[in-house]
């Protein structure tokens, strides 16, 4: 690539340091990043517009005589300045003014102006324009193109990042990048768009010819062009990890038929057939000398756990140290005691290590898993601190992986990395991911689907209810209860505040225990102790506890047979799949389950059909498809935390259209111009190289 345009922005002239600092808040570091910095909207100053031809909300250019001033004293008070062009009059209204503007707008001044037109209290006005004295029509100036306005930060004016990016789009069609990372023409042919040239000068820089309304829509070719760009170098990039991987040495690790046979017979039931399909997939990955990296996705109550289990059993038998992380202690505590159960036969010593677990305890588990007696250890991300070393770690495997960081990934990695030999990787979700985004986002995995049940689950009964009729809901729970039945009642707040939550969740708490004084109600959220959410959670499953109420801590994780009945407060405010989540706790047992949606009325036109999905179907793949055509995948993904799915240009919400064609374009590039994909992958990720490292 061109230097000048990996240059920082402070290259270019007019950008010092402190403005380059605030331009990091858009994501701008180098010249570079300036070209795929979009306009938010034009102005159109190209041309004159008739005074007597003007419509309230036009923002426009007009040039006009000054023919009466005045001030007004009445209310803020304002300076008022008319001008005629001959075809009518508007008003420019000024509410800050002083002695000078009132000398420079006196009657009789030819002024040019632009400005939002609207409809004021004396008729056509311009409040605030920008102005300009002239001497003669002529001297008022148009514009050859349409004028971009750009998304802006504190601190930075629109004149100062329309130079810069003027700029770097000089320095851009100068260089010779342009030339180099072209995408191939047959491409641009089937997909009907422009070269990347026309489509910065379109964008940045409009001929008068287009209209304004249609730039500004998302489906223009030339934006189009960029969003198509950059998913495809986000997939192109995944591609060369997943190579790169190839390079790397993992553990063989064997098939120990006895051992394993000893395992299937103390499990207390027989796996799905789509288990064994994966557990087939895993087996020959673990059996090849590079690391694997599989995706298991499978939905809520799959039975993903078991598969795992399997794949522990393998690394174990072949002698390596497995390390399982989840994102909340109450799983790794259930994974813990799930794999203590179904290896309790064996001789397997099963290690775990939560943020809990301190002082002498801790260092007693760190040292057995330094000195490899501890062959399976279950934890959070305590896992990731430094103090624990691994003997001889040989697979990893993460639970509801996109709660986790790349970063945090990418650490638990290298713990198990020596000379040159990497773990294999084992990553599981219940998120279903839309076939077209996975290949986006995770195609450097290989993907396992587990796409069937345990046999004998009934779907779960979903009804949306209004806040309304909390009353009658309360009444039911008394009915549920006394016939022996178990419920969750969850409690959901828009705030990310922890604590919020779980304020929230000991209110509510509060009130249910007054309200149905004969059911045991219990409490559990995510600022309790360890051992006190260990033992609700026991007691709970043991049905000392009647009624759970919770945050949305047990979306992964609890699994409670008899508790039959969920309760979702608010659940307009949650993502579709985040409530098949919770919902997926029930309908675990042989009872017939129902889910409450007890939404706070009134509901948005979305709100009810997105609830309305839920109603119509169990099917975690269709919610997620359909999550993802409603909302956009940050949420369902939960990238905002993550920082994972940031993309420049392209929106999910709107070019979902470009997915289905990445994949076939990749394929076409690696055939005919390989030559391509690093300038491409640089262009576009080259400011988040870790990225690529993933
Ligand atoms: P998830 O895929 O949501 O993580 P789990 O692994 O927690 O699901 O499994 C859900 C429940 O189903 C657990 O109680 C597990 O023991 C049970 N289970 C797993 N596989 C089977 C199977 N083949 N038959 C019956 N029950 C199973
Ligand atoms: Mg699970």
């Amino acid at each position: 690539m061109h230097e000048s345009l990996t240059q920082p922005v402070t290259s270019l002239t007019g950008i010092g340091g402190q403005t380059a600092k605030r331009l990091e808040k858009l994501g701008i570091y180098r010249v570079l990043d300036l070209i795929f910095h979009l306009p938010l909207r034009y102005q159109d100053r190209t041309r004159i517009i008739p005074i007597g031809s003007l419509i309230p909300d036009q923002t426009a250019l007009i040039c006009g005589t000054v023919e009466f001033t005045d001030i007004i004293t009445s209310g803020r008070g304002s300076f008022i300045c008319k001008i005629n062009d001959g075809t009518g009059f508007i008003s420019l209204r000024f509410f800050h003014f002083n002695a000078r503007l009132q000398k420079l707008l006196e009657v009789g001044s030819l002024l040019s102006c632009f400005g939002e037109v609207r409809y004021g209290f004396s008729g056509m006005e311009m409040i605030h324009p920008e102005y300009k004295k002239i001497s003669s029509k002529n001297e008022c100036i148009t514009e050859t193109t349409l004028t971009p306005v750009y998304p802006l930060t504190e601190g930075v004016r629109q004149t100062t990042l329309r130079k810069a990016v003027q700029q770097a789009l000089e320095l851009y069609f100068q260089s010779e990048q342009n030339l180099i990372d072209e995408l191939p023409e047959i491409i641009l042919e089937k997909m009907n768009l422009p070269r990347l040239d026309e489509a910065l000068k379109t964008l940045h820089a409009p001929d008068k010819s287009i209209a304004l309304a249609d730039l500004e829509t998302g489906n223009l070719p030339a934006r189009k062009l960029l969003a198509f760009e950059e998913l495809l170098s986000h997939h192109l990039s995944h591609l060369q990890t997943k190579q790169a991987n190839k390079q790397w040495q993992a553990p063989v690790f064997n098939v120990n038929q006895a051992a394993i046979k000893q395992f299937l017979q103390a499990l207390p039931f027989a796996l799905t057939n789509a288990q064994q399909r994966v557990i087939k997939e895993i087996e020959q990955d673990c059996s090849k000398q590079t690391p694997m990296m599989r995706l298991i996705q499978g939905d809520v109550g799959s039975g993903k756990t078991v598969v795992c289990a399997y794949a522990t059993l393998l690394a174990v038998e072949s002698g390596f140290q497995v390390a399982m992380m989840a994102p909340t202690e109450l799983l790794a505590e259930q994974h813990y005691r799930n794999f203590c159960a179904w290896f309790k036969t064996t001789k397997i010593k099963i290690s775990l290590l939560t943020g809990q677990i301190k002082g002498k305890q801790r260092e007693e588990i760190l040292q057995a898993i330094a000195e490899g007696n501890s062959q399976i250890i279950i934890g959070t991300h305590a896992l990731f601190q430094e103090a624990v070393k691994f003997s001889n770690l040989g697979l990893i495997i993460i639970d509801e992986q996109h709660r986790f960081g790349v970063n945090q990934r990418l650490a638990l990695r290298e713990k198990g990395t020596h000379s040159n030999i990497k773990p294999h990787q084992l990553i599981m979700t219940a998120t279903p991911i839309p076939r077209t985004l996975a290949m986006l986002n995770y195609s450097e995995l290989d993907i396992s689907i587990i796409d069937e049940l345990p046999p004998g689950r009934k779907p779960v009964i979903t009804r949306a209810i209004s806040a309304e009729r909390r009353d009658e809901v309360i009444a039911r729970i008394q009915h549920w209860t006394e016939q022996g039945n178990q419920s969750y009642w969850v409690c959901t707040l828009i705030e990310e505040s922890e604590i919020l939550q779980c304020e929230a969740a000991e209110k509510t708490a509060e009130k249910l225990i007054a309200a149905l004084p004969e059911v045991r109600i219990g409490l559990v959220h995510g600022r309790m102790k360890s051992s006190e959410k260990e033992q609700v959670m026991s007691d709970f499953k043991q049905h000392k506890i009647d009624m759970l109420v919770a945050t949305t801590v047990i979306e992964v994780g609890v699994d409670v047979a008899n508790a039959s009945l969920m309760i979702i407060e608010n659940p307009e405010r949650l993502g579709l799949s985040q409530l098949h989540q919770l919902r997926g706790r029930v309908g675990r047992g042989a009872n017939e389950s129902f889910c409450l949606l007890m939404f706070q009325p009134p509901l948005s036109d979305t709100a009810k059909q997105r609830l309305g999905i839920l109603r119509e179907t169990s099917n975690g793949f269709i919610i997620a498809e359909k999550d993802l055509q409603l909302r956009g995948p940050g949420e369902m993904l939960g990238t905002r935390q993550t920082g994972q799915m940031q993309f420049k240009i392209a929106d999910l919400a709107i070019d979902s259209d470009l997915l289905e064609q990445v994949q076939s374009a990749a394929q076409t590039i690696e055939q005919q111009s390989p030559q391509i994909i690093q300038p491409l992958i640089q262009k576009w990720l080259g400011n988040t190289t870790h990225y690529a490292e993933v």
